[in-house]
Formats: structure tokens, sequence, C-alpha cells
């Protein structure tokens, strides 16, 4: 091939002007060849070299510079190509090849040529090509496939198919995974317009198709999801990303890709149903749930926590769940759990409710807390229940004052704490308590029980300890207290009780209280020890005539404390045993003759002491009613009078009267033994009286009113004995048959001043004369006091100023005497 550049002049039977011809091809781009079969030489142009970056002279002429310039990877194959046409098997040559540049890079043609001359046998004689430099184009495509490789799989990656709808045709285009979603082949292919249709889901169409539609006149993409159903029924869920791709002066297409997404739609509902399932169990239960983020932040509260804090769910949220938790002091004990992620248990007061609250720490697969659950339950009624416990083990129920239990409790502390302080205890009994129980009833009883203990307690100084210690019995625990003001408190206390309502048919006064006061002035001393020396100075009180206080004194009781009772009655039996109880007796006086010697005298028990002073029956009668020995005394002592004077009470016209306790009342075989006592000490039945008192009375009603009746029937007279003192009940002494009533002495001893006891006396003659009794008056200490019931109409009078007690002895004695004169003035006068 020996071709200078200025030698190249194409044939001229097809060009005519070489200069266009050279200028159209450098503007074209394209290098000529010239292949002469014959010469086997081929010329190249200077465009074609330019193209790589030479100038034609840089070449030896007869250079081939094909051989020269290609890359040697597609050598073969351009020569193969030019052999197949030049054997007619082709057209034309057309291949892609790479020359190389001058500066070393390849560049890519594409070679297009064909035979333009053959000899007489058709042989080719002459080639002619172009090469076109396609170095561009080709880094386009291969950009565009790597573009498009990447697309694939991401596409493949996603499970995302695509799809695009040619508007204009209706026809759709589909890829392999479109298909597989609508559960087609999959294999990509061209569609109908109304394939898609025909899948959507009946409640779906019409929206997706609008949205479809939408999409078409849209700028941006359109995102929708809908439903379709296989052609074997089977449901999916889908979600397609459509836009829309305007082609100029065309409908243009729709593009869009589509993903199955129905496992998400599935997990997204499942998760819902878990959601509202959880909903609707926290907002059902009565627990109160609460969740915060690490930062204590309420992130989740249920109904129940809303109730519980009073506050809406929405206030709740954002809260500080510490602040709403220690609000208030709301805490009221906290029980730590085990160390480190502790659960604490906290018991939480709010608006008079309880909650146990427990704390519990949300964590992550990775054991990270990452907030925290309170669940609060409700143990109002748990703690209720336990308070109440605790209260009743340490309260009286029907009072609502501390119990036995309390008070030893704080009687035990109080001692242990007051070293100077003085400490007083209150020991109360209720006078007549017994009987207005039992005549009144239950009811009544309680009603007074309470009653008194509110109209006490109002009375005490703050911090004093009240208590209810069982039955009537009640304690006062009171410190800083010295003997003035213990005493101005005790009567405070007797009034009190005095001036408590019964509101049972109940007239006239009423209930009393005796009251024992011990001040401690030895810390040492047992709490057992302190609370027996106050009963025993109840005692004393009680001994004293009731309705009053007694301080304790170490002499009244030179005996181990909290004893003295049980000794009492033990010294008792001994001087029963060593015939020491002396029997006295106290004349019962007509006021009209006050001077005169009766007919009646009231028997009075005394006990000669070892040391051989005299106890009165108050050292010793409660004693032995407590311990159930008064039956036994009363009959020992009628036994005695009887066995020693019987006989002679006729003949000296005395009448004498015992004193009946409850329990000697009470016993069904009292009459009988008074007749078979009356018999063999050859007593007239009609020399016999009997003191009762409406408190045992009425302990035995029926038993008492078959004693009193059979007793009246028999001539005895039968008094009731300290009228006033007790509940008094008219209606009572209406029913009941007794022959004599005897004021208290309460109302006698202040008849002079008083008007009010003048007033009832007057009315207890009254009631006398309406009911056909006789009335004696006691306790009559000076004339005054005689004239008074002179004044009064009332008949009998007993008392130190008309006759002191004295040894039935000597009154039998003197009265033989007397009567023995009586009768001899008597038979003076008569003879
Ligand atoms: P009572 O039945 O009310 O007896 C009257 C009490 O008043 C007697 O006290 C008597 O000594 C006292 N008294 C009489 N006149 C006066 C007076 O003018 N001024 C004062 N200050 N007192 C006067 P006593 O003997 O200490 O008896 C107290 C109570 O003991 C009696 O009260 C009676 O309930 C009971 N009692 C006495 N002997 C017996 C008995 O043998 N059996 C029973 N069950 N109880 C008895
Ligand atoms: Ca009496
Ligand atoms: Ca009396």
């Amino acid at each position: 091939m020996s071709n200078p550049d200025t030698s190249f002049v194409p044939d001229t039977s097809f060009v005519n002007d070489t200069d266009r011809w050279h200028r159209a091809l450098e503007a074209a781009g394209l290098g000529v060849w010239d292949w002469n079969l014959k010469t086997n030489v081929c010329i190249y142009s200077e465009t074609w070299c330019s193209m790589l970056g030479y100038r034609r002279s840089d070449f030896a002429e007869t250079d081939d510079l094909f051989l020269l310039l290609v890359h040697p990877e597609d050598r073969e194959m351009a020569i193969e190509s030019g052999d197949r046409h030049l054997a007619g098997k082709t057209d034309s040559i057309e291949t892609e090849l790479r020359l190389q540049h001058r500066d070393g890079h390849w560049v890519w043609v594409l070679d297009r040529g064909a035979v333009i001359e053959r000899d007489e046998n058709g042989a080719p004689v002459r080639v002619i090509g172009v090469q076109t430099d396609i170095t561009q184009q080709k880094q386009v495509e291969r950009d565009t496939s790597l573009v498009n490789e990447r697309f694939r799989l991401a596409l493949t990656a996603a499970d995302i198919g695509i799809w695009h709808f040619d508007v204009a045709r209706e026809r759709s285009f589909w890829d392999a995974k479109t298909c597989e979603i609508f559960g087609l082949d999959t294999v990509s292919k061209e569609i109908g317009g109304h394939t898609w249709h025909r899948f959507l889901h009946p409640d779906d169409r019409l929206e997706t198709e609008k949205k479809h539609l939408l999409a078409l006149s849209e700028k941006d993409e359109v995102k929708l999801r809908y439903r379709i159903v296989r052609e074997d029924g089977e449901v999916r869920h889908v979600e397609t990303l459509a836009k829309s791709v305007p082609t100029q002066g065309e409908a243009g297409y729709l593009v869009g890709t589509i993903r199955d997404v129905t496992r998400v739609v599935e997990a997204a509902r499942a998760l819902q149903t878990e959601k509202e399932r959880y909903e609707i169990t926290l907002g059902a239960i009565n627990d109160a749930v609460v969740s915060t983020d690490v930062d204590g932040l309420i992130n989740f509260a249920n109904p129940s926590a809303a109730r519980m804090f009073s506050l809406d769910e929405k206030d709740l949220i954002g809260t500080n769940v510490h602040s709403i938790l220690q609000g208030n002091g709301r805490i009221k004990s906290v029980q730590s759990g085990k160390a480190g992620n502790s659960n604490d248990d906290v018991i939480l007061e709010i608006n008079e409710s309880y909650y146990r609250s427990r704390r519990s720490p949300i964590l992550n697969s990775a054991g990270e807390c990452f907030g925290q659950v309170y669940t609060s339950h409700d143990i109002t009624s748990d703690f209720n229940r336990r308070e109440q416990l605790a209260y009743a083990a340490h309260h009286d129920a029907l009072t609502g004052l501390h119990n036995r239990v309390a008070f030893d409790e704080a009687l035990e502390e109080a001692i242990s704490r007051a070293v100077d302080e003085r400490l007083a205890i209150f020991y109360l009994d209720l006078d007549h308590f017994k009987a207005l129980n039992d005549f009144a009833g239950h009811a009544a009883g309680d009603e007074a029980l309470k009653a008194i203990a509110e109209g006490v307690s109002v009375l005490l100084p703050e911090g004093a300890f009240f208590a209810r210690l069982g039955g009537d019995e009640f304690a006062i625990l009171i410190s800083d207290c010295d003997r003035s003001s213990a005493e101005k408190l005790a009567t405070e206390t007797i009034g009190s009780v005095r001036d408590v309502s019964l509101s049972c048919a109940v007239n006239g006064p009423r209930l009393g209280c005796s009251i024992g006061i011990f001040v401690i002035d030895d810390p040492s001393i047992a709490a057992s020890d302190a609370l027996a020396r106050a009963d025993d100075a109840c005692y004393a009180a009680k001994s004293a005539g009731k309705n009053r206080y007694a301080f304790f004194t170490e002499s009244r009781s030179a005996r181990p404390s909290g004893l003295s009772a049980a000794r009492e009655v033990a010294d008792l039996t001994e001087a029963l045993e060593e015939n020491r109880l002396l029997l006295f007796a106290q004349e019962i006086r007509s006021l009209h003759h006050p001077k005169e010697p009766c007919s009646r005298v009231e028997i009075l028990a005394r006990l000669r002491a070892r040391d051989g002073s005299i106890v009165g029956p108050g050292g010793f009668i409660p004693a032995a009613e407590r311990f159930g020995m008064a039956a036994m005394l009363d009959r020992w002592i009628i036994r005695k009078a009887l066995g020693e004077h019987g006989h002679r009470l006729e003949q000296v016209n005395l009448k004498v009267g015992f004193n009946l306790s409850a329990q000697t009342l009470c016993d069904p075989t009292l009459w009988p033994f008074i007749k078979e006592v009356a018999e063999e000490s050859s007593t007239p039945l009609s020399q016999i009286a009997f003191e009762i008192t409406e408190t045992a009375a009425v302990s035995c009603f029926e038993t008492a009113e078959l004693f009193v009746r059979s007793a009246r029937r028999h001539g005895c007279t039968v008094s009731l004995d300290d009228f006033g003192s007790g509940l008094s009940s008219f209606d009572y002494l209406r029913r009941f048959p007794i022959s004599c009533i005897k004021i208290d002495g309460a109302f006698v001893e202040k008849i002079v001043d008083s008007k009010i006891d003048r007033a009832i006396i007057a009315s207890v003659m009254e009631l006398s004369r309406n009911l056909g009794f006789d009335v004696v008056a006691e306790k009559i200490e000076n004339e005054k006091v005689v004239a008074r019931l002179q004044q009064l109409e009332v008949a009998y009078g007993q008392g130190f100023h008309l006759h002191k007690p004295e040894p039935l002895n000597d009154l039998i004695s003197r009265r033989s005497g007397y009567v023995a004169r009586h009768e001899t003035v008597a038979s003076v006068v008569c003879s």
C-alpha cells in the first residue's frame, strides 16, 4: 500500500470534486480506506490518520497501518469479517475494533466496507470502507450496561418488579418479577391493557384506577397500595410507585415499580391486633400500669393509672413519674427488692387509697435498660383490713376506747419513760352497771358504756390514755398529774358518769362510778402492780359507799399489791373459822317517837382483825362478792343471829333485818334455807326482815321476786335498800312486792339544804301512800334532819343520831332488861 496523502484520489467515476470530499470526510470524522486486492495495497486517508493522532507522513509508504495499529484481540475478528464478505457470505463488512491512538489509548471504531469492483469473473478487485470513531458511544454503552446491571441487582434485592404502560397503544410491559407477583409465568412480557384491571381486588378497584389515572397527570410519582386477586383466588397486597413519562407528541408512558407487601401488611396487622389486645387488656385491668423512658418520663399510662392519680391519661404522658409518685408524701413505705436491678415495692397512699407499686426495668435483648414499668395494685381493702385488725387488737369494739392489751402496753411504756413525771392511774368501776344490764337489757347497757366513754373522754387532758379494761371497768393513764388535779378529774368523771342519760325506761338517778387512784412514785414498780394498786383503791372507794374516789394508800393494803382482794377473802374465811365475825345491830326508829327504842333492827356485819381492830363490811364484803363468798357469809350471819337470838325475838319484840347480797338473793334455795333455820332456831318468821338492793334484785329478777313473795306471805318484811342510789325505776317498784323502802343516806343527809332532795323524798312518800309500803330514811345524823323528815311525814328513820350500831348481843340483853322492866311497870300499872 503506497499512497501519499495527496495521492489519495478517489475514482473520478464516483467523485469529481476532491476537495469537497476531503472536507466532507473530515467534518464527518470518517477515515477512509481503499484496498486493492490485485496489488494488495490498502490506502488510508489523511482523515483516518488524524483520527488516530497521526499525519499520513508519519508512516512509511509500505507500512500496513491496519496491522500496525489494530488491537491484537480484535484483529482476527476484523479479518474474518472481511473474509466472509469477500467470500460473498455477507453484503458488507461490518465490525467493531480498536485501533491504537498515537497517545497510546485505544480508539473504538466502527468499520464498514464493501466490494466496489470485481473482475470479469466476478471476483472482488477493490474494497473500500470507512471507519467511524465510536469510542464515546462505546463508553456510553458500557456505562449504560453498568447502570442497568446495578439497577437489576437493586430490583432483585428489593424484590421489586417494574412495569410500564404505553398509553397510546394501551399495552403494558411487565418484567419477570411483576409477572411473578401477579402469579403469572415469570417471564417478562407484553400484556394487554386490560389485564391489570382484571387483577384488582373489587374493593380496591375504583380507588386504585383513579390513582393510576391521577399519576398520569402528576409530575411527581404516586405511591399507592392495593390488593390484587390472583387467578387462583389468593389475595396479595402490593405497593406501587408510578410515574408518568411524557413523550413528545405522544400520550407517553406510565412507568412504575411494584412490590408484594402482603407479609408487611399482615405483620403490621398482627402487630396492631396485638397492640389493641394489650391496650384492651391494660384498659380492662384494675391495676394501674405506667411505663417510662430512661429519664422517668411517662410514655404510657392505662385508664386505671389515670384514675389512680386522678389525672387524664393525656396529662400523665410526659410527666416525670418520680414527681407523681413522691408528690404529697404519697409513699408510705418502701420494700426494696434484691440488690442490683431492684424491683422496688412501694406502698403508696393516694386519696385515702393504698397501692402496692412495683417497678420493673424494661430491658432490650442486649440487656440494656431503656425504661421502667410501674404496676400498682390497689390494696386498700387489704390495707384497711390489716389496719382494722391492728386497731381491733388494741381497741374496744363497743366504745372505741383502747383495750386492756393496749392499756397494759401503754402503762409499761409510760412507767419506763416516767422518771420524774407523776404518772396517775385511774381505775374506774361502774356502780350498778350489772343491774342496768340485767334490768334494761344489754342494748341499754351498751349505750350507757358508749355514752360514758364519750363523756369521760372529753374531760381528759391531752395525752391521757383511756381504756376499757372489760365489762364495766375502765382505766385512765395521766402523766404529770398531781394529787389535786387527780381529785378534780375524778370528781368531774364521777359527775360525768352520773349525768349520762339512760335511754331506757329508767327514771331518776342513775349509774355511778367508783374510782381508785394510784400515783406512781416509784419508777421501778411493775405495771401489773401499779394497776393492782389502782384497783385496790377502787375497791376502797366502792367499800366507802360507791360513787366516789379513793387514793391508794400503803396502809390500806400492807399486803402484796394485786392480791388485796384475794387476801381479804382469805382473812374472811379465817375470821369465820376463828369466830371473829361479829354481828352489830342498828335500830330503826319511829320518827314520831324518835327517842324510844323500836321494834326493828338492821344486822350489820363487822370483822375483828387479828390486831383487835374492828373492820367494817366495806373491808371484806366487796371481796366476798367478787370471790363468790357473799352467799356463804350472809347465811352464816343469818344462822348465827337467829341461832343465838331467834327464840327470844318475839319476846323482846324485835324484828331483825338481814342485808342480802345478790348472790344470796339469787340462790333459789334461799327461802327453804330461811325456813329451815327459823324452824331450827324457833324463830317466828314474822320477826325476820330482809334488805335487798335493786342492784341485787334485778340481777335475778324472777328468783328474787319468788323469794320476796314467799317471804312476804310468811310475814317477813322486805325492804328495798339504798333507794335512790341506783336506777330507782318506779315501774320496777310497782312490779316488785316489797313492803318497805329505805331512802339512801345520800338524799337524807342534805335534806335541810337541798330542795331537790326534799322533792325526791316527797315523791317517794307520795308513791308509798299509793302503793302501800313503809319508808325508812337512812343516815340521820342530826335533829334538823329529823324535823325535816317529820314534815315530809317519813315514818321511820335510822342513823347515828338515833342509834349507833352496837353488838347485837348487847342490844338484845339491854332489850331483854327493858322489856322486863317495861312489863314490870305495866304490870305495876295494871295491877
Ligand atoms: P346499808 O345496808 O346501807 O347499811 C347502813 C350503813 O350505814 C351501815 O354501814 C351503817 O353503819 C351506816 N350508818 C347508819 N347510820 C349512819 C349515819 O347516821 N351516818 C353514817 N355515816 N353512816 C350511818 P356499814 O355497817 O358499814 O355497812 C355498810 C354496808 O354493808 C351496808 O349498807 C350493807 O349494804 C352492807 N352490809 C352490812 N352488813 C351486811 C351483811 O351482813 N350482809 C350483806 N350482804 N351486806 C352487809
Ligand atoms: Ca341495809
Ligand atoms: Ca342502806
